[in-house]
């Protein structure tokens, strides 16, 4: 009888035993099934970039920006170019990259990547049509005529290499032939050999990692102990992404990143003279930039400096 007791009086305590021990499993099941979607979401995003990129490459197999702006723009708005902007402080490639805001002046750089094309006469007289200056930065494609004419009517001719390929990345040589090559270009045209340059991707591209880690680190300071500068930009019209394919579009991107980095900043905006529907918004942003107060400059030795982080 005792026995019966004290059995069933155990038997009620390993039940107790077993409610109190509930809630702690229910919760290390709940952790090990939340860090498993995780590491899921983690992998599928990671596996998604580097198929964008590997598209982008099939695509053309020659580069395109659009595989830059991936990158660049990966968590999207125009505040991931301005954190890239900034350069670590110890980085020796900081300098003075804020114009004095004094006086309250907002500077914007049009700037105007791989052409020369079919669009650029256009351009062009847009920009004769309200003596707005810009930067071009040429590559070897395109006609003479129109690197000639924009060095003649005041633009920056600027060089952004010959082929634009991305394997110019898999050396120093191979890289400094390549941007040879589009700087004699230039100086038959112009008789000038710009020292403005442009890395196709910009310096924070990490696509050049395929063809040699570390090359960016490497080219960065290279460039500049051979006497050149090189310009990111702080404002990405968007037109190499494939999310922006209208004038509209373009239009919007440049004119609110412009307007939201406020007084006495300087905006280094991207388009490409490539591209038809972005030559098209540049009435617009000339129009809405003179109307508010900006003053269009072109890039030259002096201007301030627009670095990216370097990734590779
Ligand atoms: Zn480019």
């Amino acid at each position: 009888m005792k026995k019966d007791v004290d059995y069933i009086i155990e038997q009620g305590r390993a039940r107790r035993r077993r409610l109190s021990l509930q809630p702690v499993f229910t919760f290390f099941m709940s952790a090990l099934f939340t860090a498993l979607i995780i590491s899921s979401v983690q992998y599928i995003g990671g596996d998604r970039s580097s198929k964008t990129d590997s598209k982008v490459k099939i695509v053309d197999g020659i580069e395109t920006e659009v595989s830059d702006f991936v990158e660049l723009s990966s968590v999207s708005e125009g505040h991931k170019l301005e954190i890239e902007e900034t350069p670590p402080v110890s980085n020796e490639t900081a300098q003075p990259s804020e114009i004095p805001s004094v006086s309250g002046k907002r500077i914007v750089y049009l700037t105007f990547d791989d052409g020369p094309s079919g669009y650029t006469p256009k351009l062009l007289d847009v920009l004769k049509k309200y003596n707005v200056k810009a930067t071009f930065f040429v590559t070897c494609k395109g006609s003479d005529e129109m690197i000639l004419r924009e060095a003649n009517e005041g633009h920056t001719v600027a060089l952004h290499t010959c082929s634009h390929n991305y394997e110019i990345y898999r050396s120093m040589d191979t890289y400094f032939n390549d941007l040879n090559t589009v700087s004699a270009r230039v100086a038959r045209i112009t008789g000038k050999s710009p020292k403005i340059i442009r890395f196709p991707g910009g310096a924070s591209n990490s696509i050049s990692a395929r063809y040699n880690k570390g090359i960016m680190t490497a080219l960065t300071s290279e460039v500049e102990k051979r006497g050149y500068r090189y310009f990111d930009w702080n404002v990405s019209s968007g037109d190499a992404s494939n999310n922006v394919s209208t004038t509209d579009a373009v239009y919007r991107n440049v004119v609110n990143a412009v307007n939201g980095r406020g007084d006495g900043s300087f905006s280094v905006v991207l388009q490409h003279d490539t591209k038809d529907f972005s030559v098209n918004a540049v009435e617009k942003i000339i129009q809405y930039g003179l109307k508010n107060g900006y003053e269009f400059k072109t890039l030259d030795e002096n201007s301030p400096t627009v670095h990216h982080r370097v990734n590779n």
